[in-house]
């Protein structure tokens, strides 16, 4: 079928007839425009091949899209009151399931192995704002089979995600997607393309999974120790953020050797450090702690 929502008129007219009104604590912005929702498909890269995992499928404007688009269309919706409106707009695509659920308390990974007998899928999305990062990286820290993930993010989160050092939006969030993922962004998305509008631009990104991580690190765990313990102080140097590592049972005199291994002065701080900088901080460390 072709998709009916994706403008205004229709949008309301649903609203209207399920007597709905947003919900401003599930973060529901609706898309309202045609041109994002080809964007958004295109940029995900979706065959007929694919299952597609979307999260918030709100009324099913993209679903509706991602639907043609792709073999099957998996959607996870948190609001009880979307669920009857999801199964009068979604009628028409006999290809998608909509589960009743919070996507942050469901086993993704255990769903992808029953949905798509663990093949990868490829996740799209126009986010909740209010609960964007941890979605992303509890899709990869739990390691949900999964090639890439397309999804609606406001803009400033977006910049963080593709950026590196040397900008005042690096920062643990880079590091951590580019690490699991290479980010593409697709394209800026003003807010009078939702309904109703948010406060913030937003910005549709494609995270690609990578088949192997960029660097090799014997304790992920201890990476993103460090990578934490660098940035929560921004305007520190390296060898004063790093101090909480004590804690961890690493002495002065070890977190001052894996520093100057990285040959950039005692003074140097955590903004200035690439992934591979960290990795080979990280690698210094865990060596000592054998
Ligand atoms: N996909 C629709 C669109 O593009 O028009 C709606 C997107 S809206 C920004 C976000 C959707 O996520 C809402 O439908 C909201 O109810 C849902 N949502 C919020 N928190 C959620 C959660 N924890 N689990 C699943 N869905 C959630």
């Amino acid at each position: 079928a072709e998709p009916s929502l994706g403008n205004p008129q229709n949008t309301i007219e649903i609203l209207k007839k399920h007597r709905l009104s947003f919900k401003k604590r599930y973060g529901q912005n609706f898309l309202i425009d045609p041109h994002v929702l080809d964007k958004i498909v295109a940029a995900a890269e979706i065959t007929k091949e694919d299952m597609v995992l979307e999260i918030g499928p709100g009324i099913g404007t993209l679903t509706q899209y991602l639907a043609k688009a792709a073999r099957k269309v998996v959607a996870v919706e948190i609001d009880a009151s979307l669920i009857p409106v999801l199964a009068d707009t979604l009628q028409e695509y006999p290809n998608v399931k909509v589960i009743h659920q919070d996507v942050l308390k469901l086993d993704l990974k255990e769903l992808v192995e029953k949905e798509n007998e663990g093949r990868p899928v490829k996740v799209v999305a126009n986010l909740p704002y209010y609960i964007t990062t941890p979605i992303i990286m509890g899709l990869f820290e739990k390691e949900v089979p999964m090639e890439s993930m397309t999804v609606m993010v406001q803009k400033e989160v977006a910049d963080r995600m593709k950026t590196g050092p040397g900008s005042k939006e690096y920062g643990a969030l880079s590091l951590a997607v580019q690490y699991y993922a290479k980010p593409y962004l697709a394209a800026n998305v003003p807010p009078n393309c939702f309904m109703p509008r948010p406060n913030v631009g937003s910005a549709v990104i494609r995270l690609t999974r990578h088949t192997e991580p960029p660097v090799e690190v014997e304790d992920e765990t201890l990476l993103f120790q460090i990578i934490r313990a660098s940035f929560h102080q921004r305007r520190k140097t390296l060898a004063n953020g790093l101090k909480t590592l004590r804690e961890s049972g690493f002495t002065k005199e070890e977190i001052e050797e894996a520093i100057e291994k990285l040959g950039r002065g005692s003074s140097v701080r955590g903004e200035a450090l690439t992934l591979e900088e960290f990795a080979v901080l990280a690698n210094e460390l865990s060596r000592k702690q054998e």
